[in-house]
């Protein structure tokens, strides 16, 4: 049977690659010809949904009154078809690989590898993506580094013996970042000699696990570290870095405050703040650099502020600040002789350089007669303190009704496949992505590299997200990524690439010359959506 499924889909993939590839309207007749035949072929060989949807389509295409179909409206008629084609494949992956169905859909915990073994980097991976773990995967230390704020993971696994000139030194840097977030370290090492074990300890790893080890017990262990992690997080109201509140605190410390201005008819005002081109200082010195530039920003907070003000690091670089019994006029005052504090601080280099650093800040004053929610109180503050970066950053904004919406960024999203009902599917997911509360969409869909590498607005300033097939027949995928990875704007590219199952080798490739993640096809659309979501946060914003 299952010859024939395949040999079914195969048919139906090349009618509509040839459809699709018409310059000219598509007759009616060939369209009703084709679902009729459908309908009628796919439950014989046992592909009862396809059937379905043939014949759902058909009833809907015989009422049409005209004789030809414009593209975009065939595509819309085809797509329930398409979608149960590619359920089918699925299903037909199932019944092969039989492994797949203890397959949980990929889970919220996101284990970070980082690994010069590229092998065993992609073994760990499938293993834990098999227990529902997420896994994002790193064959360079640095470039782990500079995603790990971004990704906040809740496990960090990392081969201890790296094969770069820096390996060690920069898994210790990593390791001092992740103390600061309570994020667990498991080291992994060939070498049991007592020195490497006492060494990794003494560097801060939470576990040590010798190679090659037990998979179940790797499980266990990481498992372990993760619950760990959450049952301390529970207790900790405050951020490590910082000494500052952490965002946990920000619910219960509004609901208060809300409550006494209420009673005393008083304003109180809710800041937000933001250091300007705080990335640029990651990028330029480190981000142990940034990490003293956050600490001393939170002293400088405290340092102008009442006992009675609270501090909440909201999120990496952005703070929130109450201010009991203070309208617009006062909160202004106060943030502003921060402003004036903060960007007057000259942060110095080992090497006699120096820098200084500033801040944006959006108020939202909330009057006591207005119960107002915390999430539209942080809403306003934000919105005016995009505003505030908008005109020229080092300033604070205050809200008003009037401020604009922000305009939205734009994401160039491209799916570069041969197979007509990848791309179908996948613009699909794109079209329904939560990536659309970030972003404004510009989806491509081409059937080779060649196409892509023309019609791609590649040189442009903006974020690109790549999906693309490993193998197609005129430019295959790997050609295409050596290409983006020589561009002069490459790190605005993510690229996913889509491997096939026979070749493991397809991944590994693809890992070395910088793909960001890859999936074997065929693969779940909630897999694929977990894992959009995942590396959409290491963009470059
Ligand atoms: P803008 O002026 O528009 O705010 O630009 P920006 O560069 O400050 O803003 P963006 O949001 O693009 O970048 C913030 C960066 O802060 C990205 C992230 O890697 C980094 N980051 C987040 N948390 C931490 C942290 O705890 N330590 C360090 N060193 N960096 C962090
Ligand atoms: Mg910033
Ligand atoms: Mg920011």
């Amino acid at each position: 049977m299952k010859k024939y499924k395949q040999r079914l889909l195969k048919k139906i993939r090349e009618q509509i690659d040839r459809w699709y590839g018409y310059q000219h309207a598509v007759e009616q007749d060939e369209v009703i010809r084709f679902l009729h035949s459908l309908a009628g072929t796919a439950p014989t060989i046992g592909m009862e949904q396809v059937g379905k949807a043939a014949a759902a389509q058909l009833l809907l295409a015989e009422k049409r009154k005209r004789d030809t179909w414009r593209l975009p409206e065939l595509q819309n008629l085809l797509f329930p078809l398409i979608s149960a084609c590619y359920e089918a494949e699925m299903d037909i992956e199932e019944e092969t690989v039989p492994n797949r169905e203890k397959r949980i859909s990929s889970g919220d915990e996101l284990i970070l590898l980082i690994d010069d073994d590229i092998t065993l980097l992609m073994y760990l991976k499938e293993e834990l993506e098999l227990h529902g773990f997420t896994a994002a995967i790193f064959t360079d230390s640095d470039r782990a580094m500079k995603a790990y704020y971004d990704l906040a993971p809740d496990c960090v696994v990392i081969d201890r013996h790296m094969k770069q000139e820096n390996g060690f030194e920069v898994v210790v840097q990593l390791k001092e970042l992740m103390q600061k977030k309570y994020v667990p370290a498991i080291m992994i090492s060939a070498d049991a000699s007592r020195e490497t074990r006492l060494d990794s300890y003494r560097n801060g790893a939470d576990d040590f696990i010798l190679k090659p080890f037990d998979m179940e017990e790797f499980l266990v262990r990481i498992r372990r570290q993760i619950e760990r992690k959450k049952q301390l997080e529970e207790l900790i109201v405050v951020d490590e870095l910082t000494k500052v509140y952490n965002r946990k605190f920000l619910n219960p410390a509004y609901t208060r405050l809300a409550a006494r201005m209420k009673r005393e008819g008083s304003f109180f005002t809710l800041a937000m703040l933001d250091l300007d081109y705080f990335k640029k200082i990651n990028d330029t010195y480190g981000h142990l650099e940034g990490d003293e530039v956050l600490r001393e920003f939170s002293q400088c907070l405290r340092d102008n502020l009442r006992n009675s003000d609270t501090v909440i690091r909201y999120g990496g670089e952005e703070f929130i600040i109450l201010l009991p019994n203070a309208g617009q006029k006062e909160a202004m005052e106060v943030i502003g002789r921060i402003k004036e504090s903060f960007s007057a601080h000259v942060f110095k280099r080992p090497d006699h350089t120096s820098y200084s650093c500033t801040f944006s800040a959006g108020l939202m004053a909330v009057p006591p007669e207005q119960a107002m929610s915390v999430e539209h109180a942080i809403e306003c503050a934000d919105a005016a303190l995009y505003q505030a970066k908008e005109n020229g950053r080092n300033a604070i904004a205050v809200y008003r009704s009037t401020v604009t919406e922000p305009v939205e960024k734009v994401l160039n999203v491209a799916v570069v496949d041969d197979d007509p009902i990848i791309r179908t599917i996948l613009e699909d997911v794109f079209r329904k992505s939560p990536l659309l509360d970030q972003y404004c969409l510009n989806i491509g869909l081409y059937p080779d590299g060649m196409e892509f590498l023309e019609a791609h607005p590649l040189s442009n300033r903006e974020n690109h997200f790549i999906v693309l097939d490993g193998m197609m027949p005129k430019m295959d995928g790997t050609e295409v990524l050596q290409k983006i990875r020589a561009l002069p704007n490459q790190h605005l590219f993510t690229v996913m690439m889509l491997t096939s199952r026979k070749s493991g080798r397809d991944a590994a490739r693809a890992l070395q010359l910088g793909a960001d993640d890859y999936m074997t096809k065929p693969f779940r659309l909630e897999e694929l959506e977990t894992r959009l979501y995942h590396l959409a946060k290491r963009m470059t914003k």
